[in-house]
């Protein structure tokens, strides 16, 4: 995507400075800033220049006129304002325990004001027995209220009589607190520099008609009652209306990258389906295509019939059949002369994906190789004079693929498994490998929900498998305590009895982490008193095994000499061993929704009733409690994913972190689906009638965007 981005043809010449210079000033021009405010002001809050300031929004208003009584505050009691006289000032302790004191009393009662820092200063500016109006936040000091580093107002008749007006207060720090810039104090500064900002320093971006339709109020007007509204509504219809552009903007990049790419980029053209993929189809498929797989397919197709490039992002929850939909594509690639290669994120799941593909191609002309970081030198030669000379078709692996050193002599395209594991970076090294880029194709079991794919991978296109394979049985999901270990234990016997397998799961979230590690020891030990030898055979796979180690417990497993698999989450992603009907998970509580969804995905992919167990101790927190009352009542991925995001909010979903195309500053992508559904329709239709942003009326958002490009995070996206 940086190619496109970087790409100056789809630029033309500014027409409005979206930041023009009065925004651009430094903040130590503003009246009442000064070199040294300025300091702390870029280095506790970022504001460099006036543009900063605008954009840092007050958190709250408060309506200057209401002052509380000191016998009403009660120990739910958040900010207040109260008025009264200022007694005993006093400097008490030393050291670090120096603070300076004093007490406030109205008619009802009397409160303690503390400063701990620029006790001297603020000192000289306090005057017993004077009346002030003081705002701030309570806190409980031995059971009485107190107001630390209080916001303090000499009070005059005119400032409690006044009309009615909110008055914005910001965000601030302690430190700027102490130096006389809390949050009321911004707002004076703030105050200040509207009154030299007008309508043309803030022009329109947004077209006329999205305005009327959405009934939005202009954007200096927005900027303007976001800070200084008259009333609760008209804060209201600013935040709505910079919510709505900040969407809309986001929404509207990513629409005009993929639109940008469907109508530049120069890609490999799969000019036909040929004798590869119908000899495969026809005599080899070991199973009938569900829809959903067969409708990926065609898009794929179609896709990668256009001579354009081709980057899409295939989601399916587990066990939707995702392989068969790559090894597919790859034939097609195969069929018109193009070498393919997959990245998966393990060796394990390299070498399964590697020994499945074989398994079904066994009869068919087509080379397959694996690459992973055991692959040893000569091995790694020979690959790399297949690669060359085109005699090798595909090429299974984990990341030792896209080192710079491996070479193909045409590849068409690449496909990323369980996407989230890798790093965008990583996708991008991808596109060097052939002269023409290679279309692309990420596929991820980790459901995201429609709204954050369509923001984190709006450049993408997007497919769904959204159909499970015939025959599967769902799969039962229970949550024990510790007390029913037995139970569990007994109900394991019987199914190992029946001829089934196990998986017994432990939270080694960070491989580094020793606590945990002694725990899966431990846990192991366990299970081993449980199935002692030589009726039962346990397998154990760790991050800490070498990968030889790794491999031999694996294999046994997956051959059926092992019963059980005592694991981490290594075996979280893509491991296929369809006679597995039991996973269990210990220390249950500790895993995020979409990782008990993943591990639960390891079973049931056989024709066996399936069962996943959630263990956990007696005693859990609320969340934990809805993750598994969540898991216990549905067995679909993107109901799951929807959840997560309400639970945690997005920064915390699986590959989006990296991205940072979710920081929104108002908007949040949970809270305002509807709207961020709005801003996509707007954008996309904008996008499709009017790609390069020539009418009359979308001259504004060009010019905008042609301002803002580089500033943000988004020329990070690929
Ligand atoms: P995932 O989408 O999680 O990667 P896999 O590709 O590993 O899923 O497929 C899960 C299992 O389902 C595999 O054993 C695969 O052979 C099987 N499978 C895939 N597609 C179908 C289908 N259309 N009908 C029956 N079984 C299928
Ligand atoms: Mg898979």
């Amino acid at each position: 995507m940086q190619v496109l981005e970087g790409n100056s043809t789809f630029v033309q010449n500014a027409f409005i400075p979206a930041i023009p210079d009065i925004l651009n000033s430094p903040i130590e021009y503003l009246k009442g800033v000064g070199p040294q405010r300025a300091d702390l002001l870029k280095k506790e809050l970022n504001i460099f220049t006036f543009n900063d300031l605008l954009n840092h929004f007050p958190h709250r208003h408060v309506d200057k006129t209401k002052v509380s009584f000191i016998k009403d505050i009660h120990p739910d009691t958040d900010y207040i304002q109260v008025a009264g006289t200022l007694h005993n000032i006093d400097v008490v302790g030393i050291k670090k325990g120096k603070r300076l004191v004093a007490t406030l009393r109205d008619k009802t009662g009397s409160l303690e004001l503390a400063w701990f820092q620029g006790v001297s200063w603020i000192q000289k500016y306090l005057q017993n027995g004077e009346e002030y109006l003081v705002f701030g936040r309570v806190s409980f000091f031995q059971g009485r209220p107190q107001i630390v580093h209080p916001e303090m107002e000499v009070l005059t008749a005119e400032k409690i009589d006044g009309k009615s007006f909110l008055e914005p207060i910001y965000p601030t720090t302690e430190k700027l607190r102490s130096k006389a810039l809390g949050g009321r104090q911004i707002g004076k500064l703030a105050e200040t520099m509207m009154k030299l900002i007008s309508e043309k320093d803030l022009p329109e971006n947004l077209p006329d008609h999205i305005l009327q339709k959405l009934k939005l109020v202009s954007r200096f007007k927005a900027y303007t009652q976001i800070h200084f509204p008259t009333t609760p509504q008209e804060f209201d219809e600013a935040v709505r209306r910079l919510k709505f552009e900040e969407l809309f903007i986001a929404q509207l990049r990513m629409a005009r990258l993929r639109s940008q790419r469907h109508r530049f980029s120069h890609g490999v053209k799969f000019e036909k389906v040929g004798d590869l993929f119908n000899t495969f189809y026809t005599k080899y498929l070991p199973f009938e295509l569900t829809g959903a797989q067969k409708r990926v397919i065609k898009e794929i197709r179609k896709d990668t019939g256009t001579g354009k490039q081709m980057n899409r992002l295939l989601q399916g929850d587990v066990g939707s059949g995702k392989t068969m939909v790559a090894l597919l594509t790859m034939l097609i690639a195969a069929d018109n002369g193009f070498q393919s290669c997959m990245m998966a994120p393990t060796e394990v799941l390299a070498q399964q994906h590697h020994k499945n593909i074989t398994f079904l191609l066994k009869d068919m002309n087509v080379d397959v190789g694996l690459l992973t970081g055991s692959t040893k030198t000569g091995e790694r030669k020979q690959i790399q004079q297949k690669l060359d000379d085109g005699s090798m078709h595909i090429l299974i692996g984990t990341h030792a693929i896209i080192e710079k050193n491996v070479q193909f002599k045409n590849l068409g395209i690449g496909i990323v498994d369980e996407q989230h594991k890798f790093g965008v970076a990583q996708r991008a090294m991808l596109w060097e490998k052939n002269e023409i880029p290679p279309h692309i194709l990420v596929m991820t079991a980790t459901p995201i929900p429609r709204t954050l794919a369509m923001t984190a991978y709006g450049d993408l296109d997007y497919s769904v498998i959204d159909e499970l394979p015939p025959g599967r049985q769902p799969i039962t999901t229970v949550h024990r305590y510790e007390k029913d270990r037995s139970k569990v234990m007994g109900f394991l016997k019987e199914e190992i009895a029946k001829g089934r397998q196990v998986y017994i799961i432990f939270p080694l979230i960070e491989e580094s982490d020793k606590m945990d590690y002694e725990n899966l020891m431990k846990g192991y030990e366990n299970v081993k008193a449980w199935f002692p030898e030589p009726k039962y055979w346990i397998s154990m796979v760790h991050g800490r095994q070498k990968s030889d180690q790794k491999n031999i417990n694996m294999h046994r497993f997956v051959t059926g000499d092992t019963h059980i698999m005592v694991s981490t989450t290594v075996i979280e992603v893509g491991v296929d061993v369809p006679n597995a009907s039991v996973m269990v998970i210990e220390s249950a509580e500790k895993f995020g929704l979409s990782q008990l969804h993943q591990l639960r995905g390891r079973v049931g992919r056989g024709a066996d009733k399936s069962y996943c167990i959630l263990l956990t101790g007696p005693n859990i927190g609320n969340d934990a409690r809805e993750r598994m009352k969540i898991m216990t009542s549905t067995n679909n991925g993107f109901i799951i994913a929807e959840k997560d995001l309400d639970m945690r909010g997005p920064g915390d979903i699986e590959g989006t972190r990296q991205s940072g195309v979710l920081n929104f500053k108002l908007a949040s992508i949970v809270q305002d689906r509807p709207m961020l559904e709005t801003a996509r329709q707007f954008a996309e239709d904008i996008v499709t009638t009017d790609p390069e942003l020539t009418s009359a009326e979308n001259l504004r958002i060009k010019s905008y965007l042609q301002a803002i490009q580089g500033k943000t995070a988004w020329s990070r996206i690929s």
